[in-house]
């Protein structure tokens, strides 16, 4: 199991990669673009390659890519949908450059056309991205906590989508978030809650399928279909969960990717050594800390 996180690049990837290393991440996950915008940076090739090399160099390969919030591959609105499409299917290719292994995206929301039609969209959205991408880089599919009109919240709608297309096994995953499932009612609060967890999950989309872990605290209750990151232990979700979840022999070949919130200094500036304090503590959890 490799644990990191989400990377701030803040305009100098490069040196986000040395502080990454410098925290003690095993990996890390970076957007590849602007994540509230549609329109991807023009060229910045050569720069991917090298921020590949270099993230190779520092052992940190392969890495995630988290694909930009505005996709909506479940949108009614066909300029959305489309837009959708061209971005993700951007992103899958730029991933490839940066020496990601895999590209997370939200399923998006039906916008109230109704679950079933919005699944639909979205399937169908999933075979025109992957029809127009080299494979190499996979698709990952990240579980919701259901607020609005979202899908994803349940594993019967992730297993639905992967049902649908069995000609991308190989290239679609699934991606859970602990406190997207928290906020979605699955009760991961203990170690019995993650057995039943994981026992679902297994049932209706396969463990196979999972390749990667969200691990973020929540500040909302079990339930509530909202999604607040905590830092692990401070937010709402039993860290004797979490544990369990993390020691869980089933997922020892996955990767785990924290995106809590990362404290800010009295100027305003990332408190690194807090977050590698965080860190440390996290990784101490696994019961075999290396
Ligand atoms: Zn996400
Ligand atoms: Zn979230």
């Amino acid at each position: 199991m490799r644990i990191g996180r989400h990377m701030p690049l803040n305009g100098r990837p490069l040196q986000a990669l040395e502080i990454a290393c410098s925290l003690g991440c095993e990996t890390i996950q970076l957007f590849a673009s602007n994540p509230t915008g549609w329109r991807p940076p023009a060229g910045g090739e050569e720069a991917a390659l090298e921020f590949a090399q270099a993230a190779r160099a520092r052992g940190l390969a392969p890495l995630v890519v988290h694909a930009p919030y505005l996709i909506n591959l479940a949108s009614p609105r066909e300029e959305t949908w489309q837009a959708s499409i061209s971005l993700l299917s951007w992103t899958l290719a730029r991933a490839a450059l940066l020496g990601a292994s895999d590209v997370v995206v939200h399923v998006g929301s039906h916008r109230g056309a109704g679950l079933e039609q919005g699944l639909a969209r979205l399937s169908q959205a999933l075979r025109r991205v992957l029809a127009g991408v080299p494979a190499g880089v996979r698709l990952l599919l990240e579980n919701d906590v259901g607020a609005g009109h979202t899908l994803g919240q349940r594993f019967e709608e992730l297993a639905t989508v992967l049902e649908r297309l069995p000609e991308e096994q190989e290239r679609l995953g699934i991606c859970l978030d602990t406190a997207h499932l928290w906020g979605a009612g699955y009760d991961i609060g203990s170690p019995a809650g993650v057995e039943a967890m994981l026992q679902r999950f297994s049932e209706l989309v396969g463990l196979p399928r999972l390749k990667l872990i969200h691990l973020n605290d929540s500040r909302q209750a079990l339930g509530s279909h909202r999604d607040v990151h905590a830092r692990i232990g401070e937010g709402q979700i039993p860290v004797a969960g979490l544990q369990a979840l993390l020691n869980d022999s089933r997922l020892a070949g996955l990767t785990v990717v924290l995106e809590t919130p990362i404290r800010r200094d009295e100027r305003d500036r990332e408190d690194w050594d807090h977050d590698r304090q965080h860190l440390r503590y996290v990784k101490s959890l696994r019961a075999h800390d290396d």
